[in-house]
């Protein structure tokens, strides 16, 4: 049977013991974490569940099983990922983060980096390991493939000291999730992309490296304040003179960052897909309670109103949508090495748009009392809110991309759907950013 969207039994087992967590362990405490005003006190207050989803495979579900992980497909991650959103996606947000820090190791690094980090991500006597993906900056972050030469792109730089065998890390950094780690000294293993070649665009200029926790000249110099995701944590990050040893760089990285950090945001395309989801999902679950025991003051539930159930109806169908293209893209990735770019962009952009739209729906239907903050629909909008412009940004990263991969000659609008292998190419890079320019190699 080619095309089966049933559950197999351990898939089953898995969708209910990831939605056993998410109702009764996470649901307390992201209902209390989300009001505490400080976004980094928010964020340890969820260091004992982090710990208790690290128990069960859930924190580093993605390291393989030949590095002592649980090897889990990029579909079974689905599953996880869509119980734990429909609770709280800033709590998944924390643990799709370690994935967009060791992947790159996985997929880029030395046996002995795979050897050290993966292992030691998996055997963390605390159950705390986080990982720390340092890619944006606070002065932009869309531009990273220019082909113009620093400072436009990526401006963080690296230099290598050849007497010293050691790379030299300057500049600053933002929004980099679990970065400042659970004490502002750092997360266990943080993957940083830097300019390598600041006379090279960021096609041929960009490296990344691995700067472990408490390094000198890595400094916590903030905490952003989010209006949603509050359970998750975004800091701002000082490089000064920070020193790391030529063996931190992930050797398949060489100027070959660009690459890098567009695997990543594809892998976590359905994720965040996923993710988008769950939250549309607790928002229909609100939304039909309410329309079944609410009258108005009609004397009739208003779910027996047309309006109310066509615009249900509606919603139901988003999630339907968003989740099935969020299993393709995933299956997709798990059918090529994770090479699925075009599946990747589709199902981040579409599904986290649409929530957009579904939510704001949810609201409309429930009427002026979903307002309130006493209802779920407030976190919700907040937190929905964030999917377009998170994880590789749908206007100026994801749409680019799939820019990018259109324009290329060898374009096959077919390929996703019959699962033929692509290639994602350094020439699909730099669309867009130059303006008026013609970018291809
Ligand atoms: C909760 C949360 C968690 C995050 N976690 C991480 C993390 O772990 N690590 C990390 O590094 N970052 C993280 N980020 C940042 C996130 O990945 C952003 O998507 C990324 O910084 C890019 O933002 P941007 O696309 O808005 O880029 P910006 O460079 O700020 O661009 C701003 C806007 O300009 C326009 N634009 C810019 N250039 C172009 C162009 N060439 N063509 C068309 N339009 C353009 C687009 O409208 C774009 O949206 C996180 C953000 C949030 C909110």
């Amino acid at each position: 049977m080619p095309i089966d969207f049933t559950l197999t039994d351990e898939q089953r087992e898995l969708q209910a013991t990831a939605r056993k967590f998410a109702q009764k362990e996470l649901r307390p405490v992201a209902t209390e974490a989300d009001k505490i005003r400080d976004p980094f006190e928010a964020f340890v207050a969820t260091r004992e569940v982090y710990k208790r989803a690290y128990e069960l495979g859930f924190a580093m579900s993605f390291v393989p099983r030949e590095y002592g992980g649980p090897g889990a497909s990029n579909v079974d991650l689905q599953i996880v990922a869509e119980e734990i959103c429909a609770v709280d996606p800033g709590f998944a947000c924390t643990l799709l983060v370690n994935g967009l820090t060791l992947l790159p190791v996985l997929w880029y690094g030395s046996p002995e980096q795979k050897e050290e980090w993966l292992r030691k991500a998996v055997n963390d006597p605390k159950k705390t390991f986080l990982g720390g993906w340092i890619v944006s900056e606070p002065g932009g972050t869309a531009n990273f493939d220019s082909p113009r030469p620093h400072p436009a792109g990526m401006a963080v730089t690296a230099t290598y000291d050849r007497k010293n065998g050691e790379y030299v890390l300057n500049g600053r950094k933002m929004w980099n999730t679990n970065g400042c780690g659970w004490d502002k000294r750092g997360a266990d293993i943080n993957v940083v992309l830097a300019r390598t070649d600041k006379a090279a665009g960021g096609r041929e200029g960009l490296s990344a490296f691995i700067v472990p926790r408490d390094t000198k000249g890595f400094t916590t110099t903030g905490i952003l304040d989010t209006m949603g995701h509050r359970l998750t944590v975004q800091p701002e990050i000082l490089f000064e003179d920070c020193r790391i040893p030529e063996t931190n760089l992930l050797p398949g990285t060489r100027g070959n960052g660009d690459i890098c950090i567009t695997k990543a945001f594809t892998w976590s395309g359905p994720v965040a897909g996923i993710a988008a989801v769950g939250v549309m999902r607790a928002a229909l679950d609100f939304a039909l309670d309410w329309c079944r025991n609410y009258t108005a003051g009609s004397g009739t539930p208003i779910i027996h109103f047309q309006n109310a159930g066509y615009l249900l109806s509606n919603i139901k169908m988003r999630i339907e949508a968003a989740r099935y293209l969020s299993w393709k893209a995933a299956h997709y990735l798990d059918c090529h090495d994770f090479e699925g770019q075009e599946g990747g962009a589709l199902s981040k952009i579409f599904c986290g748009e649409l929530a957009v739209s579904a939510v704001s729906d949810a609201m409309r239907v429930v009427g002026v009392n979903s307002y309130l903050k006493d209802y779920p629909l407030d976190k919700l909008m907040r937190d929905v809110l964030c999917f377009p412009v998170y994880d590789a940004g749908n206007m100026g990263m994801q749409r680019r991309r799939l820019h990018g991969i259109m324009a290329d000659p060898s374009y096959n609008p077919l390929a996703f759907a019959q699962n033929l292998k692509t290639r994602f190419t350094k020439s699909m890079h730099g669309v867009d950013s130059v303006p008026g320019h013609e970018v291809r190699a």
